[in-house]
């Protein structure tokens, strides 16, 4: 099968590999689409200690069943399905606890650390636990549904602030994720939803997705224009950067008593607005990955409640695909969704 496999420090080679082995608890699935994932981009230069080569990336996929291991019941060749980004095990505390994105031994598929190696969907091919598999809404695209984890990452993270109808929320950050944050909260039916970012384009399609008001911070005093629409604050912030001055922004844009949320993760350590947060009783949540949200989030996609096409920057084949992480790493345009269609 070909795939593209991470040979060194943000270099790739189309590679010729043998089909991966399948376990009697595993599938395999032939890739019909998977997207660029912000963390590919970061850690593809070993930055990140998760992508170390050689590894084929790759988490957010869509495909066919072409083969069951012998122990796998539920799921049929044929069978067309995306997966959880996390294997776990369903048998540590955690697990126990419906806490799968918590897992004692989560590994993630397309990651290559110290603990674990698993090999993900930038190739023709893909083995996986069948645990993790979950089958396509009929009509469904492929390319729509290797969305998926992208959206169940926004849904989760939105499912943590436990929003309820009517209430007021301030997205910080309109990339992939927080326009599908915007697009969640409006599903859930939040009233206001306001997005601040530093890109106009970005601005613009956040608004044509769900936001009601839209701030350039290079150009507005965000913080106080938010505190004006909202009389005082809104109910809920989201951090969809992981900057010191973007989590300083959430807290300052959020009435007492509200939540921030916090899903960005690009510094390891940022300043924190101490006692604003514990004079205004402030909840914090972090929010990682999906613990469950793939039938909700596959749904939403299907009915519509959350548009990815808007979203998608490129689609491209296996060969294409290592300019494509070039320019991803370059930033020097507001790109969004890549997808790489090994066909
Ligand atoms: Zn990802
Ligand atoms: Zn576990």
């Amino acid at each position: 099968m070909k795939a593209l496999e991470l040979v060194g420090p943000s270099t790739f080679k189309v590679v010729d590999k043998a089909l991966p082995e399948v376990s009697a608890s595993d599938v395999l699935i032939e890739v019909k689409a998977c997207g660029i994932c912000g963390s590919d981009i970061h850690g593809m230069d070993g930055s990140s200690g998760r992508r170390i080569p050689p590894v084929v990336m790759g988490h957010e996929a869509s495909g066919v069943i072409v083969q069951v291991g012998s122990d796998v019941s539920d799921l049929s060749v044929g069978d067309r399905v995306t997966f959880d980004s996390t294997v776990f095990c369903n048998d540590c505390q955690y697990c126990n606890q419906g806490r799968v994105n918590l897992c004692d031994n989560r590994q993630v598929m397309g990651v290559s650390c110290d603990e674990f190696h698993r090999d993900g969907a930038f190739s023709q091919h893909v083995a996986c636990p069948a645990h993790i598999c979950h089958r396509l809404p009929e009509g469904l695209s492929f390319e729509e549904a290797a969305f998926a984890e992208p959206v169940g990452v926004a849904v989760h993270a939105v499912n943590r602030s436990k929003v309820k109808q009517g209430d007021t929320a301030v997205v910080i950050g309109s990339g992939l994720i927080g326009l599908l944050v915007i697009q969640a909260l409006k599903w859930k039916g939040c009233s206001q939803i306001i997005a601040i970012d530093l890109d106009d384009s970005r601005l613009t399609l956040a608004k044509q997705l769900g936001a009601t008001d839209t701030f350039n911070s290079k150009q507005h005093d965000a913080v106080n224009s938010v505190i004006d629409l909202t009389d005082g604050g809104a109910d809920h912030a989201f951090e969809v950067v992981g900057a010191s001055v973007t989590v300083g922004m959430a807290v300052d844009c959020v009435r007492k008593g509200a939540s921030v949320t916090l899903v960005g993760n690009l510094s390891p350590e940022v300043t924190m607005p101490l006692q604003k947060v514990v004079t205004r009783e402030l909840t914090l949540f972090g929010s990682c990955a999906i613990n469950g949200e793939y039938p909700e989030a596959l749904s939403a996609i299907a009915q519509g409640h959350i548009q990815v096409r808007p979203l998608i920057t490129a689609q491209v084949n296996i060969d294409d695909a290592p300019d494509w992480f070039a320019k991803l790493k370059a930033a020097d345009q507001p790109y969004l969704k890549v997808l790489v269609c090994p066909e």
